[in-house]
């Protein structure tokens, strides 16, 4: 599973994307990209509360006009707000607790890192070192959201305007 670091980069990655960016705005994306890892707090609540869409999607709302409030342009606005849900997505494509993205509707928790097992069983077998599987899904996800972040952000300061 992503570790409190994994999920740290992602938020420093983010503003480095802009064309624009001021220092606060990485406090403002690592706060994002590790906050619903707030629930970890409340072991009992650990990636249900804050890792559920259902009570994400209300936040990431307010967090948005938020942000509008403090300046931040719709692209700035649209891949901070997308932060937390890329956390829930990291912890999905990883192994570790199951994750109730639909709690409290659903009281199922979900696992997709058997999707990535082929690609990283096949990576292994190309390298002449050994590895924990974990580890490679993980730098594997990682660079994948990197790639995305750079990819949907480059776009959205092209092709959305203020
Ligand atoms: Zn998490």
């Amino acid at each position: 599973m992503p570790d409190f670091f994994a999920h740290c980069l992602i938020g420093v990655i983010t503003p480095l994307t802009w064309k624009r960016k001021r220092g606060r705005d990485f406090l403002v994306a690592v706060i994002l990209s590790t906050f619903p890892d707030i629930d970890a707090f409340f072991s009992s609540l650990h990636r249900i509360l804050l890792h559920s869409v259902v009570i994400l999607i209300p936040l990431i709302i307010i967090v948005d006009m938020i942000l509008k409030k403090y300046g931040y342009r719709v692209y700035q606005r649209l891949s901070l707000s997308l932060l937390p849900l890329i956390h829930v997505i990291m912890d999905l494509s990883t192994r570790g607790i199951p994750v109730k993205i639909l709690f409290p509707l659903v009281d199922y928790g979900y696992q997709f890192s058997w999707l990535l097992d082929s690609i990283i069983i096949n990576l292994l077998q190309l390298s002449p070192y050994s590895y924990f599987i974990e580890v490679i899904r993980v730098d594997l996800v990682l660079l994948l959201v990197v790639l995305f972040l750079i990819i949907t952000n480059s776009l959205t300061c092209k092709y959305i305007f203020d």
